[in-house]
């Protein structure tokens, strides 16, 4: 049965069309698996009925030779995703009893192609969050341990369930959403690959907003090559999103192994920041060596505003998300708290309904856009935001194919760590991050390593609008050179 839950999405795939395995099987190994890692609180809802329902007429396409190419592949949702007649909650109290009547375009794509969906993955309350912690259903233990220890650590955030499962096996492969880094560090934090695409490549419909000029769906997979897979049938142009682009889909999987011999990649020498962790200073040079050895070529570059991009990342996004949830009002969605009057009610239910993050969130947003502060604060961010923009534009035209960087600044911290005192020590996790999502670009995180407590940390490999198939290259390479990272299955009492 392991044996079942340990291949990649790609071997799976063959095998299932190979017909060595069903796709029922495939399907009850990862529902037994998922019911072993309970403790892990990774999963908010198992959808095991529609599991297996869908794995039965994915086992009818396939033995009718009409198989998707992801037929009978068992994936999970993250809750940001709106799934039909199936619970949709953003991991929020005000969204508890929500149940939507359409399926977002993402996992429509992923169901059209044979995918099977498992269930339901935790995240960051409307995906605000580096940790997880903000879920309205309680943390996500992350797979990985210290060696030697059983501190309980954060998966990252916001996907951390979508991260979790995918390294603890639960799941071949998983759909995230990436704000400001929400695919990215966790797949860092939990040794696998996530990709943020291009701003426009998935389609945005159905995915529950958070701040809309800046969300984008991706995959998380346990190799390039299947992240590839899945980005690929995730993908494509959506009239029901107004910022979906029309342009042909990639065959991202071929692009996993091809040559990145002359590719130029950037080194942007403001990211070394003082106080950088030797561990990623190591893996961020390792991860040059090899893509070196591969006959790539390194050149220093300057993004000269990135120091300012958390900043202003910390600025718009609340801003639009202040915007967003103004819809959770206790009239047209979830969880109602009466009141004396309608305002009364709004306040309550509003009260109830959302958690202290996401109520801190609002306030900074509806702050930054009220009419005395709209120039010092929203206006000037978006203004830097250009400039953010310019600087990676700047290096492409200079010929750079690709920059890397670490994904995060740090590995994995504990459950309760960062999330007591200052919010901007959590904010801080993103520095890496979010200039990829102001710039509308994609982004890969790949595993580059263990630290020296036996962490998986993650390298970033940043590209062109739409040139998601260099970093699939690229990521190989360095996944090559890395070998796969993988946890001790502590939670199934294999360990004590
Ligand atoms: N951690 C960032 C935030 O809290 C990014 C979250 C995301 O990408 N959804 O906004």
């Amino acid at each position: 049965m392991s044996d079942l839950t340990s291949m990649t999405l790609a071997q799976a795939r063959d095998a299932l069309r190979q017909r060595k395995v069903s796709a029922t099987e495939l399907t009850d190994a990862h529902l037994a698996a998922m019911e072993a890692a309970r403790p892990l609180n990774a999963f908010v809802l198992e959808t095991t009925a529609e599991a297996r329902v869908m794995a039965a007429r994915s086992e009818d396409r396939l033995r009718g030779g009409e198989a998707g190419p992801l037929e009978g592949i068992p994936v999970g949702v993250k809750d940001m995703f709106c799934t039909a007649g199936v619970r949709t909650t953003a991991s929020s109290r005000i969204l508890e009893t929500f149940v939507p009547t359409y399926e977002s375009t993402v996992t429509a794509n992923l169901w059209r192609d044979g995918a099977v969906m498992l269930g339901k993955l935790n995240n960051d309350e409307f995906a605000m969050g580096s940790s997880n912690e903000t879920s309205c259903f309680g943390p996500v233990v992350s797979p990985w341990r210290r060696r030697g220890s059983d501190t309980k650590l954060v998966p990252g955030g916001s996907s951390g369930g979508s991260a979790a499962a995918v390294a603890a096996e639960l799941c071949l492969g998983a759909t995230g959403t990436d704000t400001g880094g929400s695919i990215r560090q966790p797949a860092a934090f939990n040794g696998i690959v996530g990709m943020k695409p291009t701003y426009g490549r998935c389609s945005r419909y159905g995915v529950i907003a958070y701040a809309s000029s800046l969300d984008q769906a991706g995959p998380f997979g346990r190799t390039v090559r299947d992240a590839a897979i899945l980005l690929r049938s995730m993908a494509g142009f959506d009239p029901k999103d107004t910022t979906s682009v029309d342009r042909p889909v990639g065959d991202y999987e071929a692009a996993v192994g091809r040559s990145v011999k002359g590719m130029k990649i950037g080194i942007p020498k403001e990211y070394r920041m003082p106080g950088m962790p030797a561990d990623i200073e190591r893996l961020w040079d390792r991860g040059a060596e090899q893509l070196k050895a591969a006959g790539a070529e390194i050149v220093e570059v300057s993004l000269p505003h990135a120091k300012y991009a958390l900043a202003a990342y910390y600025i718009v996004a609340p801003a639009e998300a202040s915007s967003n949830l103004a819809r959770y009002d206790g009239v047209r969605y979830g969880v109602r708290v009466p009141g004396r009057d309608i305002i009364d009610m709004y306040e309550k239910t509003r009260r109830a309904g959302f958690g202290p993050e996401v109520r801190r969130r609002i306030m900074i947003g509806t702050y930054v856009l009220s009419a005395g502060y709209y120039d010092a604060y929203y206006l000037r961010a978006q203004k830097v935001r250009t400039l953010v923009r310019r600087d990676f534009e700047t290096c492409f035209a200079d010929g750079v194919n690709a920059i890397l960087a670490p994904a995060t600044p740090s590995p994995a911290f504990g459950i309760g760590e960062k999330s007591s005192g200052d919010p901007v020590e959590m904010y801080l996790n993103d520095v890496f991050t979010v200039t990829v999502n102001l710039a509308g670009l994609p982004g890969l995180a790949v595993p580059g390593g263990l630290d020296a407590q036996g962490l998986p940390l993650g390298l970033q490999l940043i590209g062109r609008p739409f040139d998601e198939e260099t970093l699939f290259s690229l990521g190989e390479v360095i996944e090559q050179a890395t070998g796969r990272l993988k946890p001790e299955k502590w939670w199934t009492g294999a360990r004590p």
